[in-house]
C-alpha cells in the first residue's frame, strides 16, 4: 500500500463480513483495501470453519453410511476402510479452491489486498505490520473493522489443539480418538462430534442445558434429534456442567456435576473438546488508540448503521451483536457497504435461518414453540413426518420432520423447523415465505414437485390451517 494515497474504505479482516464488503465496495467503485493476517481470506469459515467442517461432515456420512446402511440397498461392498489423510487432503482441496477463489474476485473487483495485521493509530490511519515482513500504513475515509471471533477458552484446560483441542484442531486430528469428550453440545459440539463418532471414536456430549443445539433450536425438534444421534453412537448428558479438567496426565479428566447443583463424575477422554461458543476478536486492533470500548461480552458497540461513536468506522461480523454466523456476516458486508454509498441497507434479522449439518441436518428460521409461549404469543403448529414423504421413503431416508409455527389469528408464518433429510436447502423456502410475510397457507397453495423431499415441507405448511393429505 501507498502510504500516502487515502483509500474511500479500509476493512480491517478478510474474514465473511470483510471480504464481501470489500468485494461490494469495489464494484461501487470505491477505492478499498482489505487487510488480513491470516496468509489467506475468507476468514474462520473458508479456513478452519463452515467449509472445513462441511467436508468432513459430508465424507464421514458418506463412509458410515457405506458401513451401515448398504445392504438393504443392494450394494454389497468389501472392505472398507478409513484413509484419514486422504480425507484430510480432500478438504485442504475444498478449502484452498475456495480461499483462492476470493483473491481472483478481489483481483476482478479491484481490491486491495493486504496481508498482515491492522492496528489503528489514530482514527483513519491503520498501521499493518506485514506477513512478509516490514510494515506499512494505509489511510481511510472510512474503516469497517471485520475481525471475527474465537473460541472461548475452558478456563484450567490448556489448548494445544491435539489432546485438548478447540473446532481448529477438530478439523485436524491425524487419528481417530478412542475416546471424545465434548464440552458445549452447541453446533460445534454436535457436529464436530459427528464427524469423530462416524469415524469410530466414542463420545460424549455434555451439555449445560436441558437440550442439545443451543437455545434457538426449537425443543421438540432439539429432542428427536438428540433421540438420532444417540442411535447413531453419540452419548449425552444434559443438565449436567463441566466445573474442571485435569489435561496434566496422559488422558484429560474432566469433572461434571448436575447443572443445578449435586452429582459429581469424572470422565475420562483422550480427546477433549471445547465447544462452550466462540467471543469476539479485537485484540491488537489498536482500539485504546481511538478511545473505542467493547462491552462485558466482547463486542464491539455499534448503531442500526453499524457505526461505532466514530461515524466513518463501521463494525460487521462476529464482531459486534447478532447470530456468529457466515450469512449473517455476509448480508453485514453488503448493507455497510450500501450505508455508505447510498444511504440506506437492508438486513433482516427475524429471518436468518441457522443449519445445523449433522445427518439428518437440522435447520430452522423464525421463533421456536419455547420463544413464542414465553412471549405470549397464540400460534399454531402444523407438522409432517417424513416417514410419510414419498422421496424420503425412495431414499430410505426418513427420519424427521417439518415443523410450520404460525400466528393463530392471522396464519402468518412465525417460524418453520426442520430436522431431516436436506433440512439446510429447503430452510431457504421458509426464509423466503418468512421474509415476504406469508401465510401458511401461501406456502401450502404453491406447487411443489413431485416426488420431492419439499413436498414435506409443503405439506406441514397445509397441516397448520387445514389438514395434510398424506398423513
Ligand atoms: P471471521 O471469519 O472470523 O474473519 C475475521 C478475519 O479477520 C480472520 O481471518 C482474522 O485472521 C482477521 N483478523 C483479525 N484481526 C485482524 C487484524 N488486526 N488485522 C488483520 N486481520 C485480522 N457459520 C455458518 O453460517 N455456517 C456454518 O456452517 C458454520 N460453520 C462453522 C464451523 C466452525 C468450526 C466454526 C468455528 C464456525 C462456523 N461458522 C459457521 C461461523 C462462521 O465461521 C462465522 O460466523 C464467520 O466466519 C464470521 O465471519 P467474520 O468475517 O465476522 O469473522
Ligand atoms: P454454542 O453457543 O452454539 O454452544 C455452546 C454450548 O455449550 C451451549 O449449549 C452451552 O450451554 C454449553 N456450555 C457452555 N459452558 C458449558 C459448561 N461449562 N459445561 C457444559 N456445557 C456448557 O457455541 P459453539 O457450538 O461453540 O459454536 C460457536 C459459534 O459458531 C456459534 O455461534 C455457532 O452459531 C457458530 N457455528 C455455526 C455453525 C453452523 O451454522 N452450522 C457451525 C459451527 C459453528
Amino acid at each position: 500500500a501507498s502510504e500516502a494515497e487515502e483509500k474511500d474504505l479500509v476493512i480491517i479482516g478478510g474474514g465473511v463480513a470483510g471480504y464481501v464488503a470489500a468485494i461490494k465496495a469495489g464494484q461501487s467503485g470505491l477505492k478499498v483495501a482489505c487487510i488480513e493476517k491470516r496468509g489467506s481470506l475468507g476468514g474462520t469459515c473458508l479456513n478452519v470453519g463452515c467449509i472445513p467442517s462441511k467436508s468432513l461432515l459430508n465424507n464421514s456420512h458418506l463412509y458410515h453410511q457405506i458401513l451401515h446402511d448398504t445392504k438393504n440397498r443392494g450394494i454389497e461392498v468389501g472392505d472398507v476402510k478409513l484413509n484419514l489423510q486422504t480425507m484430510m487432503k480432500a478438504k485442504e482441496t475444498s478449502v484452498s479452491g475456495l480461499t483462492k477463489g476470493i483473491e481472483f474476485l478481489f483481483k476482478k473487483n479491484n481490491v486491495e489486498y493486504i496481508k498482515g495485521t491492522g492496528a489503528f493509530q489514530d482514527e483513519n490511519t491503520v498501521a499493518v505490520n506485514l506477513i512478509d515482513g516490514g510494515e506499512t500504513s494505509v489511510r481511510g475515509k472510512n474503516i469497517f473493522i471485520a475481525t471475527g471471533s474465537e473460541a472461548t477458552p475452558f478456563p484450567g484446560l490448556t489448548i494445544d489443539e491435539k489432546k485438548v483441542i478447540t473446532s481448529t484442531g477438530a478439523i485436524a486430528l491425524q487419528q481417530v480418538p478412542k475416546k471424545m469428550v465434548v464440552i458445549g453440545g452447541g453446533i460445534i459440539g454436535l457436529e464436530m462430534g459427528s464427524v469423530w463418532s462416524r469415524l469410530g471414536a466414542e463420545v460424549t456430549v455434555v451439555e449445560f442445558l436441558g437440550q442439545i443445539g443451543g437455545p434457538g433450536m426449537d425443543a421438540e425438534i432439539a429432542k428427536m434429534t438428540q433421540k438420532m444421534l444417540a442411535k447413531q453412537g453419540m452419548k449425552f448428558k444434559l443438565n449436567t456442567k463441566v466445573t474442571k479438567g485435569d489435561d496434566s496426565g496422559e488422558s484429560v479428566k474432566i469433572n461434571t456435576e448436575a447443572a443445578k447443583g449435586g452429582k459429581e463424575e469424572i470422565l475420562d477422554a483422550d480427546v477433549v473438546l471445547v465447544a462452550i461458543g466462540r467471543r469476539p476478536y479485537t485484540a491488537g486492533l489498536g482500539l485504546d488508540n481511538i478511545g473505542l470500548e467493547t462491552d462485558e461480552k466482547g463486542r464491539l458497540v455499534i448503531d442500526q448503521e453499524y457505526r461505532t461513536k466514530i461515524p466513518h468506522i463501521r463494525v460487521i461480523g462476529d464482531v459486534t451483536f447478532g447470530p456468529m454466523l457466515a450469512h449473517k456476516a455476509e448480508e453485514e458486508g453488503v448493507a455497510a457497504v450500501e450505508y455508505l454509498t447510498k444511504g440506506y441497507g437492508h438486513v433482516n434479522y427475524g429471518a436468518i435461518p441457522s443449519v445445523m449439518y449433522t445427518h439428518p441436518e437440522v435447520a430452522w428460521v423464525g421463533q421456536n414453540e419455547q420463544e413464542l409461549k414465553a412471549a405470549g404469543v397464540k400460534y399454531r403448529v402444523g407438522s409432517f413426518p417424513f416417514s410419510a414423504n414419498s422421496r424420503a421413503k425412495t431414499n430410505l431416508d426418513t427420519e424427521g420432520i417439518v415443523k410450520f409455527i404460525s400466528d393463530a389469528n392471522t396464519d402468518r408464518i412465525l417460524g418453520v423447523h426442520i430436522v431431516g433429510p436436506n433440512a439446510g436447502e429447503m430452510i431457504a423456502e421458509g426464509t423466503l415465505a418468512l421474509e415476504y410475510g406469508a401465510s401458511s397457507e401461501d406456502v401450502a397453495r404453491t406447487s411443489h414437485a413431485h416426488p420431492t423431499l419439499s413436498e414435506a415441507f409443503k405439506e406441514a405448511a397445509m397441516a397448520t390451517y387445514d389438514k395434510a393429505i398424506h398423513y
